[in-house]
């Protein structure tokens, strides 16, 4: 694209969504270079912030006018550089399409704009006797388009499932600019789930603009305990027995001493220092059902030496706790400068062998690692604490990550338990999958978006096509930097 071509594009993208919906000078980019991946970073030419689904298509069809690249973002927490511009071009900002659209209580079903916070519909909902389940940590801030492009999980993943057990359709604009509409109001569509295939897809197949999610109701009773244990594989152990008993609690989450400490420092929670790992673990459902499974608990994780279970006895005590998990990843910046939040998948009974490895990796690269995750689901996130103005800290980040990620698919897990793939782990998938496997996804992936225009270099290895810099930046942009190398 020549300067004068760029300029004739700004233009179109300004008539579209008004001078206010555009940012392109270089300082204010530099708010857009990363995600919550903050390891690389770069900007992308010129945000838009569309406040309609026609705006949207326009934008596209703008890009593909012009042979731009775009990618959408929501609230930018992936933590895997889902968000990254490569190839610099239109990042598509959501965040101003945030209305909830309708909520129907009887069919149990809300639409949304993909804008809207998560938790904001939670707050929307209460009161309704409904809610809507998938509640990742970040839900004070990440999007419900977000939430669907990446498939999110969270706390109550275990019991209620993922982003995609709770989609029932979907208004997207795809690659080429066409407005479509997957799924419905109704469960089943009586053809190929378009919509399970578009959920998790990170941005690849188009950028969505209207969410219908199902609404859970709200259940009578909850007990929320908190499991206090010398050791982290004593607190595994009772995860493995507490499932093994065929309980299925609402959430378990597992902090080790390292988050532990940093949260009393900023929640005053009364959490003993010098525990080894705490679990945080709801059942709910009715009364009855509740308070035996909680009995049994306890006696659970007394048969894996817990020095006390504590019980939540007033919905206070059990917001509390909650904030504490929830806020967990804020409290780190307690500990470090930068942090790097991995994400990994083993099968429950592997997460002691998981945890040695990660213990034993991070002192063996000089890297502190503490470890706060749903260890219900054998989803683990380590953290790795490092300064990211020093590059051999980087380096040594980076090794460490990589030989945890190994370590999961080596133990028959995953290098993904709900981030996603984004730029971070993108050189996993030829471990993961053989060649035949990544062409049948390229192949899916090109019959949504054949040019590679939208969002590319993301996900698969194969991402080819469009994504270069081939096209005049807008204006002199920040250069692609990888954090402090
Ligand atoms: C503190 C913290 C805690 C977290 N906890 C969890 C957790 O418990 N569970 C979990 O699953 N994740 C968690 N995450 C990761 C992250 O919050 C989720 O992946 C979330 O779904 C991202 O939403 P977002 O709106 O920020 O999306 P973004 O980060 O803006 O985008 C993520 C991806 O989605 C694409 N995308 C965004 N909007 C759209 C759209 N409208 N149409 C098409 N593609 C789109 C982007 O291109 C990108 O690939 C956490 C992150 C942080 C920082």
């Amino acid at each position: 694209m020549t300067a004068a071509t760029a300029s004739a594009f700004l233009d179109r993208l300004r008539e579209i969504v008004g001078e206010d919906g555009l940012l392109y000078d270089p300082a204010e980019l530099l708010v857009y270079e990363c995600d919550g991946y903050v390891v690389e970073k770069k900007t992308p030419d010129v945000v838009v912030f569309p406040t309609t689904t026609e705006q949207v298509v326009k934008i596209v069809q703008t890009c593909n006018e012009h042979d731009v690249p775009f990618v959408p973002r929501g609230a930018g927490t992936s933590l895997a550089g889902g968000c990254l511009p490569i190839g610099g071009g239109v990042m598509i900002a959501l965040t101003r399409m945030n209305k909830i659209l309708e909520v129907n209580l009887r069919d149990r079903y809300a639409v949304v704009e993909p804008g809207v916070v998560n938790v904001h519909l939670t707050r929307h909902l209460a009161g309704t006797g409904f809610h809507y389940a998938p509640d990742p940590s970040s839900q004070g801030a990440c999007t419900i388009g977000g939430n669907v492009a990446t498939n999110s999980g969270g706390p109550h993943t275990l019991k209620y499932g993922v982003t995609v057990n709770h989609v029932l359709g979907i208004e997207f604009v795809q690659p080429d600019g066409t407005l479509t509409e997957i799924g419905g109001i109704v469960d089943e569509p009586g053809a190929y789930d378009l919509t399970g295939l578009f959920v998790g897809s990170e941005g690849t197949f188009g950028v969505c603009t209207k969410v219908i999610v199902r609404l859970t109701r709200d259940p009578v009773a909850y007990r929320t305990m908190l499991g206090v244990f010398e050791t982290v594989a004593d607190a595994t152990h009772a995860i493995s027995d507490i499932i093994g008993a065929g309980i299925i609690p609402a959430a378990l989450e597992m902090m080790d001493q390292g988050i532990i400490t940093a949260l009393e420092d900023a929640f005053h929670f009364g959490f003993p220092l010098d525990a080894g790992a705490v679990l945080l673990i709801e059942v709910d459902g009715l009364e009855v059902s509740v308070d035996r499974e909680a009995r049994e608990i306890i006696e659970l994780c007394n048969g894996r030496n817990a020095r006390e279970v504590r019980t939540a006895d007033t919905p206070e005590k059990r917001q509390l706790l909650w904030k504490c998990r929830k806020q967990a990843f804020g409290a780190i910046g307690r500990l470090s400068p930068s942090y790097c939040t991995q994400d990994g998948v083993v099968p429950r009974t592997k997460l002691p062998e998981i945890l040695a490895a990660i213990t034993e990796s991070g002192n063996r690269h000089g890297i502190r690692v503490v470890n706060v995750f749903h260890a219900g689901d054998g989803n683990i996130h380590p953290i790795l604490l490092f300064d990211e103005r020093d590059q051999d800290q980087i380096r040594r980040v980076m090794l460490a990550s990589d030989e945890i990620l190994s370590k999961c698919i080596e133990l028959g897990g995953s290098v993904t338990g709900e981030h996603g793939i984004g730029v971070e782990k993108i050189n996993f998938m030829s471990q993961l999958f053989t060649e035949d496997d990544l062409a049948v996804m390229d192949d899916v992936r090109k019959a949504f978006n054949p040019d590679g225009r939208c969002s590319p270099q993301k996900m698969l290895p194969t991402a080819g096509a469009c994504g270069m810099e081939h096209h005049a930046p807008i204006e002199k942009s920040h250069p692609t930097r990888r954090a402090a190398m």
